[in-house]
């Protein structure tokens, strides 16, 4: 599909006007069962194996809530620094969907059970940026339609559709932070710190893996614009299911553009969903949706209202992790690394990796440095992350104390490496295997010590001569026949005895 879109350069559009962000972000929880219901929430079964009378929202069926769905949900509200409802309620959205066998979902509309909260951001110079949290709420994932006989996949064109409900229940988290204005020309920026944050929290709090590219984290990223010094906001559009952290910085960078292009030409934004498009960043218009629209709210009759206990709640809080960015800070004094240096660990996802090999034994500086050398590569050149490496903290750290033992130099532990993610066994295991050991026995050494000073007698004749300096075209030479094993020093020195100089 071509769409051609006018847009404004973004430093014009960040001239004439500001940007006003919303951030609604859907969570999976990583529960065993369902919301309602005690259905198994394993992912890539077959069809319609995983569902019962109540999530296939057959009448009569009685819903059940699941309590590590409100327990995660409260850790989420605690960690974003909202207030817990002492009291709350479910509530049907009523819409019609094939997807929604019950033709509503239940979710919760004025009575959420996490409010007014704030999550503070660390943005690329360091800057702490503040995102506040209007509300975090419990409701349940649709099933899902796979639309077949079209070209596109699309419901346009398609001969029919299939329908899986056992993604239907599922629990949801959906955080919803309030407007997000002042950002200016860095509310794309604010707004991929924001979700980058929040799925570090998520992921410490233990309630779900928030993997996007799994769909168990997606963002609806609201943005409107206003000209500089107004105090009302403009329309929003709302592009859907953004899936990953750099897609929703590219979104609000489009939107911003587009937002302003409209505006420019004396035209009207229109206030609607809007899909995102990864091959080329752009957007594309949805549904249209106005204030208006109506699901008819109203509390569920077949579930009791939610009232944690304060005793509970205060459990809760107290048994929170570290903070992320607590921890971040903690471990970049810990190890003396910079900030750069400590978001390029970030960007690689190498923190815990980094941690867990010093506790297996290594120093940080070793750690930090096979992890986001040899290892950072080897993920990048494959596509995959870094902890799904197949080389665990504990092989690193193996690797450093060889190195630190003498019994590997860098060019070899990168071999050992190498073999690792090469299946070949464990470090001991591939330094068996390849031979891969520094020679420093002077036995082994000697030999080809002798036979580097044969095969270059002019060199050799120069260091008897007195240019000491000139050993090192020597030691490499030795380096060369034994394939990089031999302990440089050492075959230094023996040269030099050997020629009868003095080092
Ligand atoms: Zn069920």
């Amino acid at each position: 599909m071509t769409v051609t879109t006018d847009l404004v350069s973004y430093e014009d559009a960040l001239s004439a006007y500001d940007p006003v962000m919303g951030l609604e972000v859907h969570v999976e929880l990583g529960t065993k069962t369902k919301m309602f219901c005690g259905c198994s929430t394993e992912l890539g079964q077959d069809a319609n194996t995983q569902t019962c009378p109540t999530c296939l929202g057959l009448p009569g069926a009685l819903p059940v809530v699941n309590e590590i769905g409100v327990e995660s949900a409260i850790k989420i509200g605690l960690a974003l620094n909202c207030e817990i409802a002492e009291w709350c309620r479910f509530a049907r959205k009523n819409y019609f969907y094939p997807d929604m066998p019950k033709n509503f979902q239940t979710s919760q509309y004025d009575e959420p059970i996490a409010f007014n909260g704030y999550l503070d951001v660390q943005l690329e110079d360091g800057e702490i940026f503040r995102v506040e949290i209007e509300r975090a709420h419990m409701e349940e994932d649709t099933g899902k339609s796979t639309h077949v006989g079209g070209a596109t996949g699309r419901i346009q064109g398609a001969s029919h559709s299939l329908l899986d409900y056992n993604r239907a229940g599922i629990p949801l988290i959906e955080i919803v932070t309030k407007p997000i204005e002042g950002a200016g020309e860095r509310a794309p920026e604010v707004a991929k710190a924001y979700v980058a944050e929040l799925r570090e929290v998520i992921k410490a709090l233990g309630v779900s893996e928030a993997r996007m590219d799994k769909g168990q984290m997606r963002c609806d990223v609201n943005l409107s614009l206003r000209p500089h010094g107004r105090e009302e906001f403009g329309t929003r559009s709302e592009t859907k299911n953004v899936n990953s952290l750099r897609s929703v910085e590219r979104a609000a960078r489009f939107e911003i553009q587009r937002h302003a292009a409209v505006l420019n030409s004396g035209g009207t934004i229109v206030q609607e969903t809007r899909h995102f498009h990864e091959e080329d960043g752009s957007t594309t218009s949805g549904r249209i949706k106005d204030n208006a629209e109506d699901y008819r709210y109203f509390p569920e009759p077949d579930l009791v209202p939610v009232a944690p206990a304060r005793e509970w709640v205060e459990e809760l809080r107290a048994g929170l992790p570290e903070m992320p960015r607590v921890r971040r800070n903690r471990l970049r004094e810990e190890w003396g690394v910079n900030e750069h240096d400590m978001q390029s660990i970030l960007n690689a996802g190498a923190v815990d990796s980094i941690v867990a090999t010093i506790e297996a034994g290594a120093d940080s500086a070793s750690a930090r440095k096979w992890w986001m050398g040899e290892l950072a590569r080897n993920a990048n050149e494959t596509g995959r992350a870094i902890d799904e490496l197949p080389m665990t903290p504990a092989q690193v750290a193996r690797v450093t104390a060889l190195v630190a033992s003498g019994d590997l130099n860098d060019k070899l532990a990168r071999q050992v490496i190498e073999g690792v993610l090469a299946g070949e066994g464990g470090p001991d295991e591939v330094v068996e295997k390849r031979g891969l050991k520094v020679v420093s026995d002077d036995g082994a050494l000697g030999a080809a010590v002798d036979e580097a000073i044969a095969a270059n007698t002019a060199i050799a004749d120069k260091i008897r001569g007195g240019k000491v300096a000139a050993a090192g075209a020597l030691v490499g030479a030795v380096m060369k026949t034994t394939r990089g094993q031999a302990d440089a020093a050492r075959v230094r020195e023996l040269i030099l005895e050997k020629l009868g100089v003095e080092g």
